[in-house]
């Protein structure tokens, strides 16, 4: 590819647009069999004005889908005992089919304790041990939400996975990780880099998919993507600014997701698709 060369875009706009759009036949499906429309409860601890932007959007977006959502806003000083307590309400309330903790809860959460809380079969936003492992194990689950929605881009766009050398640079357990895990399953030779990997740019040289996953603005410049490489930039700091140094990046990818309009979008996508399939699974609604 020559350095004038752009690569093509990977729209996660409009391929979350029709993922919600099958969400929302799959809810109205569920309420036409069963009168109940699937819920969703999103659990806010404190008010963490980004954190309330982001329910609030799941909230907007599940409302235009036909799928209900119950808003539980708990103090600030709530203990961890008493998100457990609540979680494990929503978990055995028949009324609930999805449970979403927005998180950072704050330093004074255990929050793996408290994800744990989340019955499996709610785990609409895959952040339970139960729901990874099943995904490592390729079992039925459900996957955390923006690696889903990063495989669901990857696989619109008919990126080959098997055989090629994926780097996931980011290793959280809602996000590198899994999307690591997920990119094995499809056969790829994946290799995992975080904050102590030596000589990142010697790594990602060698990478037919980039999945940026850390939060560091441009942190993966352009002159280290492979002529012809595959870019998925997770990343979203201040600014609407990716963990790719996009303009020459383009330059040398054959594919890669704008930020904002990339991979942002299918994440919330993911969200109400789980939620619809949780409802259905739980209300023994027939999925085609
Ligand atoms: P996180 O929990 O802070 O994890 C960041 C990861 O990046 C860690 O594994 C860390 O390594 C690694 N890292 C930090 N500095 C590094 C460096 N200089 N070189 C290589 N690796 C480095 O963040 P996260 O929740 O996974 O989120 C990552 C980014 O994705 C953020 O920008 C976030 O806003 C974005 N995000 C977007 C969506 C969406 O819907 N689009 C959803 C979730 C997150 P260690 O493990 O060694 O600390």
């Amino acid at each position: 590819m020559s350095a004038t060369q752009t690569a093509q875009l990977m729209h996660g706009t409009s391929l979350a647009e029709r993922i919600v759009e099958e969400a929302a036949a799959k809810a109205a499906e569920i309420s036409r069999h069963t009168g109940t429309s699937p819920c969703l409860a999103t659990v806010l601890v404190g008010e963490d004005p980004a954190s309330a932007t982001y329910v609030r959007m799941k909230r907007a977006r599940c409302a235009k889908a036909g799928i209900k959502s119950r808003h539980i806003v708990l103090p600030g000083a709530t203990t961890t005992a008493e998100l457990i307590d609540t979680l494990a309400d929503l978990s055995s309330d028949p009324d609930v089919h999805g449970i979403l903790l927005q998180h950072p809860c704050g330093p004074h959460i255990d929050e793996r304790a408290a994800f744990e809380a989340i019955a499996p079969e709610k785990d609409v936003d895959g952040v339970t041990m139960h729901s990874f492992a099943a995904m490592s194990f390729a079992l039925p689950g459900f996957v955390s939400c923006t690696p889903g929605g990063i495989m669901r881009l990857l696989e619109a766009y008919d990126v080959e996975l098997a055989g090629k050398h994926a780097v996931v640079v980011g290793r959280s357990a809602i996000l590198g990780k899994p999307a690591g895990m997920l990119l094995l399953a499809k056969d790829a030779t994946v290799t995992y880099c975080h904050s102590r990997t030596a000589d990142l740019s010697a790594i990602v040289r060698e990478a037919d998919v980039v999945v940026a996953a850390v939060g560091r603005p441009r942190l993966i410049r352009g002159e280290d993507i492979k002529p012809g490489a595959v870019v998925v930039d997770a990343g979203y700091n201040p600014g609407n600014v990716g963990d790719v140094d996009y303009d020459t990046a383009l330059t040398r990818a054959r594919l890669i997701t704008p930020v904002p309009g990339g991979v942002g979008p299918m994440t919330i996508a993911v969200l109400l698709a789980q939620t619809a399939e949780a409802a259905a699974n739980q209300l023994g609604v027939q999925q085609r």
